[in-house]
């Protein structure tokens, strides 16, 4: 995909989702940066519906790090991963106040090395607490950016991330970030994309190869199963 490409399926999917924004709900960067910890493989609903009472039970760091690690893992045990997120939300909690006077630090570096804190996370708070422009890569943007051909299958995330960042006017990162996610949440969805009535679909290789595969039929399928043409 050329730039100029890229540029007008951005334009697109700015229509599409004019008002495309952080779903985590959250009041404050504290929050944010936990919600986000919490999101990693989970949905952001699942979270949501999570971070309502936590947030009500813990306001700031020296309160997650008032109870015992297994009554915080009770609070959020409904999300994957609790055991590893309840104690890295102690971590990160300690170094905040450690390091940080119990603040969210805004620079990029500081917030990756606190504990469960990777590039995606980093990336966004900063640009959704601090308004720094940022791109974060996660599921939904990766699998966009290899399926409309801007990045190869194999590209790894920092690769996508860094073709991301090339191709993208700085001042549009940010939403284009919140844009690429509603994108592939809800249209250009894991499975059963909307590829039939896709306005990039001349911009997308994948979704042209999809629509002119011959589609499979009950009894080709049957054809096609050993098992059935064993018992025939
Ligand atoms: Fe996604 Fe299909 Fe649109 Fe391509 S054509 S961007 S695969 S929905």
């Amino acid at each position: 995909m050329t730039k100029k490409e890229y540029l007008e399926f951005l334009d697109e999917i700015s229509r599409m989702f004019p008002d495309a924004h952080c779903e985590l709900l959250h009041d404050n960067p504290f929050e944010l940066l936990i919600a986000v910890v919490l999101s990693a493989q989970c949905t952001d609903a699942l979270v949501n519906k999570v971070t309502r009472d936590l947030f009500e039970k813990y306001k700031a760091p020296a309160d997650y790090l008032s109870v015992p690690i297994e009554e915080l893992e009770s609070d959020i045990r409904s999300i994957g991963l609790y055991r590893s997120k309840a104690k890295n939300i102690q971590g990160l909690c300690h170094r905040l106040l450690e390091q940080y006077g119990g603040e969210v630090p805004k620079a990029h570096e500081d917030l990756i090395s606190l504990p469960g804190v990777g590039r995606k996370t980093a990336n966004v708070v900063v640009s959704n607490a601090f308004d720094t422009p940022a791109i974060a890569v996660d599921t939904h943007v990766e699998r966009v950016a290899k399926r409309i051909g801007l990045c190869k299958t194999n590209a790894t995330v920092l690769e996508v991330e860094r073709k991301l960042m090339r191709f993208t006017p700085r001042e549009r990162w940010t939403e284009t970030h919140h844009q690429l996610i509603f994108f592939g949440r809800y249209h250009c969805k894991a499975t059963r994309p909307n590829c039939e009535t896709c306005p990039v679909l001349s911009l997308c290789p994948f979704g042209r190869k999809r629509l002119s595969a011959p589609k499979k039929t009950n009894r080709s399928k049957k054809k096609a199963s050993p098992s059935h043409a064993e018992a025939t």
